[in-house]
């Protein structure tokens, strides 16, 4: 882990008063560092030095703190990401590769306000949006042209 890695890392996890533990640190710093959202078997492939239940602890005091959130699969699982002060004011939109299957955030795509029903009570909004990420539809790309 690098000095300014892990000195960033101390301090969300003090300004989220959260203590400063090794879990935390190395639970924090893969999802800070990873592009896509993390589901918790892939976490737990990550850390195999860590056992489950601390994992999983540390997921929900981080998500109670709202320092992760949650991002809806394709396959109804979950899958959590790092939440900054961008992407947490707003709902925003998640984009799942149909491919590779990575998901990740769009935080400059807010959810659009939904018109309910009249005595209907909005409570959150999941919005996933299926299609081919950057690296996959180059790879497309590259195999549709050597067809032709
Ligand atoms: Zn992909
Ligand atoms: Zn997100």
């Amino acid at each position: 882990m690098q000095e300014s890695d892990l000195e960033r890392i101390i301090q969300i996890l003090r300004s989220h008063q959260l203590k400063v533990t090794p879990a935390r640190l190395e639970v924090l710093r893969i999802i800070l560092n990873s592009k896509e959202a993390l589901s918790f078997p892939m976490l737990e492939k990550m850390l195999p030095h860590l056992d489950r239940t601390t994992i999983f602890r540390t997921l929900s005091t981080f998500l109670k703190k709202s320092l992760l959130h949650t991002v809806p699969d394709t396959e109804g699982k979950l899958k959590y990401a790092y939440s900054n002060r961008i992407n947490t004011c707003q709902e925003h939109i998640h984009f799942t590769c149909l491919n590779c299957h990575n998901t990740c955030c769009l935080p400059n795509s807010h959810i659009p306000f939904i018109q309910l029903p009249d005595g209907f009570q909005y409570s959150y909004a999941n919005l996933l949006v299926h299609g081919f990420c950057d690296t996959c539809s180059q790879e497309r790309a590259a195999t549709s042209a050597s067809y032709e």
